[in-house]
């Protein structure tokens, strides 16, 4: 077989020879010469089982970057668990950041695994990072417990944290953490130290817990405040300050929903109902490390939680105040802006079909118009305090209604 980086002829094309060769991994090999993994991983590679023995055991406890790193790395929920192995894993472009961790993680006994799997369900091998280590070395030692050890520094762990699961969308920072109760030391933490206000997403019950910088200044103090930490960390700081093409992506979803349009002169204003069919686009710059804008599940699950849920199989008329009075594609279109901003603050525009030949296309204000002035009144005429007190209403009113009828009386005898 010969090596296609090195032009030598090897018996078996397998990490060992290629990190020496190139300093790629197998999985790398792949891609960069497009071939499929199966081709180059032998039966025996596939599926095999780690196995302790083959791990080293820690009995010192690890120093403070390492504790620093590793609690980041929990707090993103990246840390996870396979039997008896602790594991970490990471995609193919985040291979120099899972490097970057095993630089600190030996000292809990990581080494770097890439496993290859017979995918059972699409009969396709495929490539794993992942970072391993026997469980029982990041338990508590007794030695730890005789003389206890600080909890390791958190400005490094949140920077760890965001540096692995931080997305960046139209200059707002979005944090993903897996426990409610670090998403609250985080909130304080940030606001403490470093004045940055940040907005939670998420409803209680809800795993994980998606914060998001409030303003883009607030991004901007963040970042600033974590530079020392963010910027060793390889790919991350790019991925924050990305200069990669800006593009547009969609995604389509539909829901069923019956409406009536009050007053109106003809059929519509009959209940009837139809299939609406809405696009939600959002408009960015590819991020250099997920080759995407915005995840496409993310987008979907936002708009099906936000909008679908609210409005299939129900009456548009009573699912929403603001849509009691008018239930138009219009309205509709404002209102589903303005659920939409703070998860997708670099949302574009809206395309909202009623049917196949009726359909509003809208783009409202970016999220800091919206925080600066609020919602838009078009929306709210019947929830208004001041609604029933224009002084018209006293005609309504039979005792004072007379008192009104002779003021208007005395003035049309003026006139
Ligand atoms: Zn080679």
């Amino acid at each position: 077989m010969k090596c296609l980086n090195c032009d030598h002829d090897v018996a078996k094309l397998d990490n060992e020879h290629l990190i020496a060769c190139s300093g790629l991994t197998l999985q790398e090999y792949a891609i960069r010469h497009c071939l499929p993994l199966e081709l180059l991983v032998s039966t025996d590679q596939l599926n095999q089982r780690p196995q302790a023995a083959d791990f080293i055991s820690i009995a010192t406890t690890p120093g403070e970057a390492a504790r620093a790193v590793l609690e980041g790395l929990r707090l993103s929920g990246l840390l996870g668990s396979e039997g008896e192995f602790a594991v970490i894993p990471g995609g193919i472009r985040w291979l120099d950041l899972l490097l970057w961790d095993l630089n600190f993680l030996n000292e809990y006994g990581f080494r770097f695994c890439q496993d290859y799997e017979f995918d059972e369900s699409t009969n396709r091998v495929v490539a794993r990072n992942k970072l391993r280590s026997l469980r029982r070395n990041l338990l508590g030692r007794p030695r730890d417990a005789m003389t206890p050890v600080p909890p390791p520094d958190f400005a490094t762990a949140l920077a760890v944290c965001i540096g692995h699961c931080g997305e960046m969308q139209a200059g707002y920072l979005f944090i993903a953490l897996t426990r409610r109760v670090d998403a609250d030391e985080a909130v304080v933490w940030l606001e403490r130290e470093h004045g940055v206000a940040m907005h939670c997403l998420s409803g209680d019950d809800e795993e994980p817990v998606l914060l998001r910088t409030r303003t883009t200044a607030d991004s901007g103090r963040l970042l600033a405040a974590l530079e020392p930490q963010l910027r060793p960390m390889p790919g991350v700081w790019d991925r924050f300050h990305a200069s990669t093409p800006e593009l547009t992506v969609a995604k389509e979803l539909s829901f069923d929903s019956a409406h009536f349009i009050t007053d109106h002169p003809a059929k519509c204003s009959n209940q009837h109902g139809g299939r609406y069919v809405l696009r939600v686009k959002v408009r960015g710059r590819i991020d250099p490390i997920t080759g995407c804008v915005v995840d496409f599940g993310y987008l979907k699950k936002v708009v099906t939680r936000e909008i679908v849920e609210l409005f299939d199989h129900h009456h548009l008329n009573y699912v929403a105040g603001e849509l009691a009075w008018r239930s138009t594609t219009e309205v509709m279109c404002v209102f589903i802006w303005q659920r939409l901003i703070e998860y997708l603050p670099a949302l574009a525009e809206l395309e909202l079909y009623e049917t196949p030949q009726s359909s509003c296309r809208y783009t409202g204000p970016s999220l800091a118009e919206f925080q600066a002035s609020g919602g838009n009144s078009v929306l709210t005429w019947f929830q208004q305090e001041t609604l029933g007190r224009s002084p018209w209403r006293s005609l309504l009113r039979p005792e004072a209604g007379e008192s009104m009828r002779t003021v208007g009386r005395v003035r049309s005898a003026r006139l």
